[in-house]
């Protein structure tokens, strides 16, 4: 267990997941037996007003089903926090620290958009300005000697932290009971920091404990893509670009029927839609086919997503937060979709 709060603390302090009650019309009483798990990239998640049209998309599908988040960074917010270490080993100690009070800054101001209520508003920005605090002793407190992946790890898993925070604050403000989960807590992984791999079934025994019971109470998870920690309880990355990986261990844990990676294209194309006019896209494709694509050099999704989907047996669908109408495509087992490969494709996470 590291610092970060465990779902438990968290469920206790936040008075709509205590009360175990999901307040959005309908939920309570109604069996919803589907699991879903929802990813949404940094794209989706820039600026208050994208995260309340995300927390809509949620809030539907929790009518339904009982629905797990993942998210990833706000976008460019992985960027600016590694901006951070090269400034450290080039000795821009003032840089550095205004930097890390900047990313603070940026996401206060989402904050400040998302006009919570002023209880909770007074809660959750309590909550960012403690992880304000942590990034700016990890600043100031950088040993030089100490190994730099380590350093560089925990100091980009803030991005993830903040944004699952100010996400699950959208949410209960569309009254959709949500609590934020660091991944840190279950998602256990081998110490190669930068491209740590999860040892997911003790990922999966202890990501049950935390995320099964707020399914149970209608409350929806809204947990930090991209980030695990050692079995000591250091903060790992499992390298960038990987929270769509991050959405197939969580659906992965709580055996969801399906993933849904959110992110800001229609689906998968035959070729990259901005720069061909003959780009088609696929509605239907297998594991397989997709997995072909992939390994072809298309950039479809994070490459261990597929491989993992196929062994749980979940369908996976690439749809476009910002054309939540176009239907998207849905990658799922072989023979149910018989069809030739498409030369190329293009898409992929947000
Ligand atoms: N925030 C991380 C990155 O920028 C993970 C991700 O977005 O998938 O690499
Ligand atoms: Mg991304």
């Amino acid at each position: 267990m590291n610092q970060e709060n465990v779902a438990e603390e968290a469920a206790a302090q936040r008075p709509a997941a205590r009360s175990g009650e999901a307040l959005y019309s309908g939920g309570v009483g109604k069996s919803r037996s589907k699991i879903v798990a929802f990813k949404f990239g940094g794209s989706s998640l820039l600026g208050a007003e994208r995260m309340f049209h995300a927390a809509r998309l949620v809030r539907e599908a929790a009518e339904v089903s009982r629905v797990a988040v993942v998210v990833s960074a706000m976008k460019g917010v992985t960027d600016h926090l590694l901006s951070i270490e090269k400034a450290l080993a080039a000795g821009k100690l003032p840089y550095a620290r205004r930097e890390a009070e900047v990313v603070l800054e940026l996401h206060l101001e989402v904050l400040q958009d998302l006009r919570l209520d002023e209880e909770t508003d007074r809660h959750v920005r309590h909550e960012l300005q403690l992880l304000g605090c942590d990034l700016a002793h990890e600043v100031l407190g950088r040993d030089q000697t100490a190994a730099s992946a380590e350093f560089s790890d925990r100091l980009a898993s803030f991005g993830e932290r903040f944004s699952a925070r100010l996400f699950a604050a959208a949410l209960q403000r569309l009254e959709v009971a949500s609590v934020p989960v660091s991944s840190s807590d279950f998602v256990l992984t081998c110490d190669t920091f930068r491209d740590a791999q999860p040892h997911l079934e003790q990922t999966k025994f202890r990501g049950q404990r935390i995320l099964l019971p707020l399914l149970k109470q209608g409350a929806v998870p809204v947990v930090t893509g991209f980030i695990g920690a050692t079995s000591d309880g250091r903060i790992t990355t499992l390298g960038r670009n990987s929270s769509d990986f991050s959405g197939a261990i969580v659906a992965h844990v709580v055996d969801a029927d399906e993933l849904v990676i959110w992110t800001d294209v229609d689906g998968i194309y035959t070729a990259n839609p901005q720069e061909s006019a003959e780009a088609r896209l696929l509605h239907e494709l297998s594991y397989d086919e997709a997995h072909a694509l992939a390994a072809s050099g298309a950039k479809v999704l994070h490459p261990k997503v597929l491989p993992l989907a196929a062994e749980s047996e979940m369908v996976v669908w690439v749809r476009n937060t910002f054309n939540p109408q176009a239907r998207g495509t849905r990658i799922g087992p072989a023979n149910e979709f018989p069809g030739e490969l498409p030369p190329m494709a293009q898409g992929g996470a947000a």
